[in-house]
């Protein structure tokens, strides 16, 4: 099966033989991607015009009445989308849910918030500026959706939120939609956006799919383009610095990878509920869709009175995880996605082994339950110690997109929020402590640095919506490494596909302008 590229409208295949997707499981071919013959300046000059000027006839609350028809569509077809997530991603049922029902949550929230916009079809920003003495001449900023295409470029561990987390943003601002997902898993991203092309909810033009490399993407993006990119810190580069995007000062979001952690405090003794729940949290982080998550905690900030306690939890309770081929009902961690990821998660734990010790795990000759070692793409769960986090270079650096985490030791406050900084921008770090005064004062020594900071006490308890479950209603994203990206944080997000313009001119005028225009205070309602 080669999977079909959707644009201007009509379904295409592309030429030559395209790159393979595999079940990572039993090393199988499934599909075959490849962009090779399509033509992509006509693909977005088609979502340009076509696309846009349909969508830009639609007021706010039209548009979130069509993510709220999507999101049906998506969850009426949830079974097909667990099928495929397991054969291509091997999903476990739990992974699966993250990603298919996280992506259909994030669309049916925004297609609820977006109604909220009305009948408006741009922002109006405060209130008008005097310019003249006389009060004949003034001033008004609006945001006007961008007359563009939203190009995603995304990463392959989240194949169906990835793409709705995205797409029901821009589809609300107005904005037509591109998707590359990332090749190696684009099967699940692909089945989602023919539904909703054959449910015929959304004006033509409003959405198109490149799967395969699609690498000619970047030539051909203009001003009033945005790209919304979600993948490794090298690729966020790479893109960031492409000489048309630089050229044309093309809006880039970036969501890279992060070395993000988890801190238990100074007061939470083993055996303690604060302790538990600190321990639970890193298990869930490191088994959940194998470690395969940018959010997933890379390091276990631990007083270093309480190091070899924590050690002996984490490595008791990931004694118990029973990894294999998804197939078997017993199995609650699967694989990473393929041979390639695997041998990029083997390679960066060579590196943090230089200066970890092995606590658990790290074996590559591991055997999967249900599942050929030769063929599959297993990692074990990991758990390295670094007792020395000032001096270590590896664990504050190396990503293992995999099940595997460091602990590193702490000796005070300040030493915590130094070895957290040193991530160099993370997209979350959480803190599991009863103590009042050391929640606080460790937020707001690393907040700057991070996108998003989880506290849990016992007045919490279980009830944390969790270190690496991204919420459509708060921020997603982070400073420095992390990619310096935004993203969700409700209808902000929205600001992403607009644009913030001044009109000055007669006070009329800039009334007549603001007919069609809502309160961009309703952003931040
Ligand atoms: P990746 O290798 O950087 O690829 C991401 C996307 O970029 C893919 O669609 C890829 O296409 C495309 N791409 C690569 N080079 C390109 C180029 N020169 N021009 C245009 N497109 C290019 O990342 P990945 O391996 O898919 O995903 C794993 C990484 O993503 C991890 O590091 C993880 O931390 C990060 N991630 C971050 C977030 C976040 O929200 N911050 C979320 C998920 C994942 P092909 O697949 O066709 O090569």
């Amino acid at each position: 099966m080669k999977l079909q590229n959707y644009v201007r409208g009509e379904w295409i295949e592309g030429s030559g033989p395209g790159d393979a997707l595999v079940d990572p499981v039993t090393g199988e071919e499934l599909a075959r991607a490849s962009t090779q013959g399509i033509d992509v300046a006509a693909a977005l000059d088609f979502a340009r015009s076509k696309g846009q000027d349909a969508l830009g006839k639609l007021t706010y609350e039209q548009r979130a009445e069509l993510l709220g028809k999507m999101a049906e569509v998506l969850a009426a077809n949830r079974a097909e989308y667990f099928r495929i997530s397991q054969l291509n991603s091997g999903a476990t049922e739990a992974d699966a849910s993250f990603d298919v029902d996280g992506g259909v949550y994030t669309m049916k929230y925004y297609s609820k918030v977006g109604r909220s916009l009305g009948a408006g079809k741009r922002l109006k920003e405060g209130a008008q500026v005097p310019l003249s003495k006389t009060g004949v001449f003034a001033g008004q900023h609006f945001l006007m959706p961008v007359r563009g295409a939203a190009v995603f470029i995304n990463a392959f561990n989240f194949p169906a939120w990835g793409f709705c987390e995205k797409a029901a943003a821009a589809l609300l601002s107005g904005v037509p939609v591109v998707v590359k997902p990332a090749t190696s898993t684009a099967w699940l991203t692909q089945k989602m956006v023919a539904d909703i092309v054959d449910a015929g909810i959304l004006p033509t033009g409003a959405i198109s799919i490149l799967c395969g490399s699609a690498r000619e993407l970047l030539d051909e993006v203009r001003e009033e383009d945005v790209i919304s990119f979600t993948g490794s810190a090298q690729n966020a580069g790479r893109i960031r610095s492409h000489a048309n995007v630089l050229k044309r000062s093309v809006r880039v979001n970036s969501e890279a990878d992060s070395i993000n952690s988890t801190l238990l405090g100074p007061d939470a003794a083993p055996g303690s509920d604060v302790f538990n729940l600190f321990v639970r949290e890193v298990i869930r982080e490191m088994t959940l869709k194998a470690g395969q998550k940018c959010t997933a905690i890379r390091r276990v900030l631990v007083p270093r009175s309480n190091f070899a306690a924590v050690s002996e939890a984490i490595a008791a309770k990931l004694g118990e995880v029973k990894v294999g081929n998804p197939r078997n009902k017993e199995v609650k961690m699967g694989p990473v996605v393929n041979k390639t990821q695997q041998a990029s998660c083997f390679e960066g734990l060579k590196k943090l082994k230089e200066e970890c010790s092995v606590v658990f795990g790290g074996s590559e000759s591991f055997q999967p339950i249900d599942a050929d070692p030769a063929k599959s793409a297993f990692v074990q769960p990991t758990l390295l110690a670094c007792e020395d986090g000032a001096s270590a270079k590896y664990v504050h650096d190396v990503e293992v997109f995999g099940p595997a985490s460091t602990l590193v030791a702490y000796d005070d406050l300040n030493d915590a929020v130094d070895i957290a900084r040193r991530g160099l921008g993370s997209l979350v770090a959480s803190v599991f402590s009863s103590d009042p005064a050391f929640l606080r004062d460790l937020v707001l020594g690393i907040g700057d640095l991070h996108g998003r900071v989880m506290v849990v006490d016992p007045s919490v308890g279980k009830e944390h919506t969790g270190h690496g479950n991204v919420m459509p209603s708060c921020l997603h994203g982070g400073p420095g490494r992390a990619g310096g990206g935004e993203e969700l944080a409700g209808l902000r997000a929205l600001l992403f596909y607009h644009r913030r313009f001044v009109v000055q001119g007669p006070p009329s005028l800039l009334e007549a302008l603001s007919q069609e225009s809502v309160d961009a205070s309703l952003l931040y309602a």
